[in-house]
């Protein structure tokens, strides 16, 4: 079974699903049996996607695609004390960290 979760809030909204916040993965876990110190966050923005990783436990993968450059240059003073586990070039190269990462866990 599959999910797709969805925070159509804006921060003014002040809701508790807006990443980094963890609403969605409160719900996905209340639906599913997932263990986030086992889950992979996958994303390009730092603030939101790299920090929701550290606020759960999961390995972050910062990806270079969409705003992931800006991420790590202009904007790094938005998540400046979060480092992302790994930095994949676009979310296939993503895919092949964590394979890697399943293979040969550290
Ligand atoms: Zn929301």
């Amino acid at each position: 079974m599959d999910a797709v979760y969805c925070c159509p809030h804006t921060s003014e909204d002040k809701c508790n699903c807006k990443k980094p916040l963890t609403g969605m993965i409160d719900k996905a876990k209340k639906e599913f049996e997932i263990d986030p110190q086992k889950a992979y966050v996958v994303g390009d923005m730092g603030m939101a996607d790299m920090v929701l990783a550290k606020n759960i436990n999961a390995r972050g993968i910062l990806v270079l695609t969409g705003v992931g450059k800006g991420s790590l240059n202009e904007f790094r003073d938005t998540w400046k004390d979060v480092e992302a586990d790994y930095i994949a070039n676009n979310v296939l190269d993503a895919v092949r960290l964590i394979i890697n990462d399943l293979i040969l866990p550290q």
